[in-house]
């Protein structure tokens, strides 16, 4: 048994869990949550996309795979300055952490990452709780985004093993779990979760939590995402999943993995306020502010503040579950490790749904 979840427990005893009545689901998260979170507090992250578009990866949900055809508007690595009037605006709105996504397939050793180690100083100067998202990371990466203060790593694992290589062929399973080991080694606590309505099925997402809650510490923070199909990817066409699917996957969730703080991540502008309330009873306990998630729309952080005030919930303060990371001032040198020569997986994993977008795009 490990310290974070209630057992070590098989997918299909998880599963079990999922397909509970709802109505008993619920009361049993609910409870859970209770034992090990404050239901009063809601922890609130600011995602900003400090580099936009042009990525050579093909996750089938993001727009942001140079690949497919979308209609967002690429940017190069941002300034630290600019880095740092976004951060004070997400301060000053109730965030307590800023978290920086570029669309990179892995980290490479080169200026953009100096740049990268500067904006996380620069944040982490404000007293937000600074997080990444860059892609794979190799260990010494993320040492040195630990001296430069970072306070947690995204990296999700999706979906469970065997329905990612229906989503992603250009990278493996296995790299995914290498980068959260390099984090976890490097002393940054993991944010990784997946995303539901990509056409898994509810064994897919228990094989996920599986994942999860064998590890010999869970990720710190779970996002749990609601695909929001965008014109031009492969996952265009997919139907939005229902509220009661959101509410049995962060119910199952939170009994699976108690202690981990839940993000309701992606499709919230999909939801009722009524459905959020309710997933903040089944034991959510963070989301995403601002008006966009990267390149996708999300709710207005006077709307959310709105429904806090009528739940009696207040934002959480940065660092109330954790301690600010020292910054350590090192020198700037470039590629400190030139013998870890990673090789990242190519599996090439083959995706007749993206076969198909291909062939239609060259035909139309
Ligand atoms: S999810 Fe990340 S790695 Fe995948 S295509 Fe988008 S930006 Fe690239």
């Amino acid at each position: 048994m490990t310290q974070n979840t209630i057992s070590s427990l098989t997918k299909e005893q998880i599963l079990d869990i999922y397909n509970q009545p709802l109505i008993d689901l619920l009361f049993e998260a609910s409870k859970v949550h209770r034992l090990h979170h404050d239901p009063k507090k809601v922890q609130v992250s600011t995602l900003l996309s400090i580099k936009t578009g042009g990525c050579p990866e093909d996750c089938g949900y993001c727009p942001q795979a140079a690949r497919y055809h979308t209609d967002i508007e690429k940017n190069d690595l941002m300034s630290c300055s600019q880095v740092k009037a976004q951060a004070l605006r997400a301060k000053a709105s109730g965030s307590s952490r800023l978290c920086l996504g570029a669309a990179w397939r892995n980290v490479k050793d080169d200026a953009d990452f100096e740049q990268v180690l500067e904006m996380v100083k620069t944040v982490n100067s404000t007293g937000l709780e600074v997080c990444c998202t860059l892609g794979m990371l190799t260990e010494s990466q993320a040492k040195r985004l630990a001296d430069a203060g970072l306070y947690a790593y995204n990296h999700n694992l999706d979906s469970g093993e065997e329905y990612y290589k229906e989503i992603i062929s250009t990278r493996g399973y296995e790299d995914r779990l290498k980068t959260i080991e390099n984090v976890r080694t490097a002393g940054v606590t993991v944010c990784s979760g997946g995303i539901i309505g990509m056409g898994e099925s509810a064994e897919d997402r228990c094989s996920m939590l599986a994942t999860y809650a064998a590890m010999e510490t869970p990720p710190e923070s779970i996002p749990i995402n609601a695909l929001v199909a965008v014109e031009g990817t492969p996952l265009e066409e997919q139907q939005p999943v229902t509220i009661w699917e959101m509410l049995r996957m962060i119910a199952t969730t939170r009994l699976v993995l108690p202690t981990s703080v839940i993000r309701l991540s992606a499709g919230r502008t999909g939801m009722t306020e009524e459905g959020q309330a309710m997933c903040y009873m089944a034991g959510a306990g963070s989301i995403f502010a601002g008006d966009k998630l990267l390149t996708t729309p999300n709710p207005d952080v006077n709307k959310d503040m709105e429904l806090f005030k009528i739940l009696g919930i207040t934002p959480s303060a940065p660092y109330e579950k954790g301690e600010q990371p020292v910054v350590k001032d090192e020198p700037v040198i470039l590629n400190t490790h030139p013998e870890e020569k990673v090789k990242w997986s190519r599996p090439g994993h083959k995706i007749e749904r993206n076969e198909a977008k291909r062939i239609r795009k060259n035909n139309p």
